[in-house]
C-alpha cells in the first residue's frame, strides 16, 4: 500500500506521518497539478480545521524530504506532484489552457546541447513551456482567411486612442 511507503520514507528521516501530512500527500496524489488552494479544499473534506498555512508548511516539508515536487504552469500558484511521478515537461496551451504532459526525453537533444556548451544541467520540468495545442493551432490557421485581413483591424483606432492603454 502506498501509505506504508510514505510512512517508512518519513520515518527514515525522523518524521512521523501525521494525519495532516497523510491527508496532504493523499490530496497531491489524487489531484495532480494541484495548487495549495486545491489541496486545502481536498484536505478539508476530511479535516475541516486545517488552514492554508498548515498546507504550505506541510508541502514545504514534504518537498524538502523529496516526497513531492512543484511545477509552475502559469502566473499563479505553483502546482504539486508526487515527486516520483514527475518526469514530464508541461506543454501549456495559451488559448485553451490545456496541459499536455510530455516525457522529458523529448528534450534530450536540447538539454544535451546545453550541457555540452555551458556545462549546464537543465531542469525543464520546473516551468511550463507555452504555446498552442494542435486543436487550437488548426482552429487558428490563417490559411483559410483572406490575406488582406491584417491591413484593417482595430490597431489604428487603438493607436489613436493612446498607445499606453494596453491593460484590462
Ligand atoms: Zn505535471
Ligand atoms: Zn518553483
Ligand atoms: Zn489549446
Amino acid at each position: 500500500m502506498v501509505t506504508t511507503d510514505w510512512q517508512s520514507d518519513l520515518r527514515k528521516r525522523g518524521y512521523r506521518l501525521t494525519p495532516q501530512r497523510q491527508l496532504v500527500l493523499e490530496a497531491v496524489d489524487r489531484l495532480e497539478h494541484a495548487t495549495p488552494d486545491d489541496i486545502l479544499t481536498e484536505v478539508r473534506r476530511t479535516a475541516g480545521g486545517v488552514n492554508i498555512s498548515t498546507v504550505y508548511r506541510t508541502l514545504e516539508l514534504l518537498e524538502e524530504l523529496g516526497l513531492v515536487s512543484h511545477a509552475h504552469l502559469g502566473h499563479g500558484a505553483p502546482t504539486y506532484h508526487l515527486a516520483d511521478r514527475h518526469h514530464h515537461l508541461h506543454l501549456v496551451c495559451r488559448d485553451c489552457g490545456d496541459v499536455i504532459e510530455a516525457d522529458v526525453s523529448v528534450a534530450s537533444g536540447f538539454t544535451a546541447q546545453l550541457r555540452d556548451t555551458f556545462g549546464f544541467d537543465t531542469d525543464l520540468k520546473h516551468f511550463a513551456i507555452f504555446g498552442r495545442c494542435a486543436g487550437c493551432s488548426s482552429a487558428a490557421t490563417p490559411d483559410a482567411s483572406g490575406g488582406a485581413a491584417t491591413e484593417a483591424g482595430p490597431t489604428d483606432a487603438d493607436r489613436a486612442a493612446g498607445a499606453s492603454n494596453d491593460g484590462p
